[in-house]
């Protein structure tokens, strides 16, 4: 409504809250560039790219850790690049969507899960002391294992025990 507002005083600047004015001026930080991420799905470089097929067809096979240590190795002599096994677990494991990848490690977490599962689902009856089966946790064990197959029988996932 006209003439009900109240004139709202200017705010104090907030001065403590403000970067100062050299932190305002430095440039902000170089955005971390992933060389991974960079040829990913490039045939540009025939040795970039078989690495890249490398990392692809090893996943499920050959822990990440090795993985990541020999495309490190070879990626560094074919781009004179100074990367770490850190810089190539961390592409695959935040940035690479390749579905093997992806897969291979929902494979492995659905593995653990079914083992941690199967250790429930036999449960010591308090009065006798016999082995008895908690029904519920066994049809959860076997719908992951259910799940578990699924995965292994997708196109990308064929050959991983090969
Ligand atoms: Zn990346």
């Amino acid at each position: 409504m006209p003439g009900m507002s109240v004139p709202v005083p200017a705010a104090p600047p907030p001065a403590e809250r403000s970067p100062s004015p050299q932190a305002a001026r430095s440039p902000p930080p170089e955005p971390a560039v992933c060389v991974l991420c960079k040829y990913a799905g490039s045939q540009e470089n025939p040795v970039v790219a078989s690495v890249m097929a490398f990392i692809s067809e090893s996943a499920g096979k050959v822990s990440v850790g090795e993985i990541s240590r020999q495309a490190c190795i070879a990626l560094n002599e074919e781009l004179g690049a100074e990367l770490t096994d850190g810089d190539v677990e961390n592409h695959i494991l935040t940035h690479s969507l390749d579905q093997r990848v992806v897969l291979s490690s929902i494979l492995r977490d659905l593995v653990d899960i079914a083992q941690t599962v199967k250790h429930s689902s036999v449960v010591q009856d308090a009065d006798t002391g016999a082995a008895a089966v908690d029904t519920k946790a066994l049809l959860a064990y076997l719908k992951i294992v259910n799940e578990i197959q699924n995965i292994y029988k997708m196109e990308s996932m064929k050959n991983l025990s090969k």
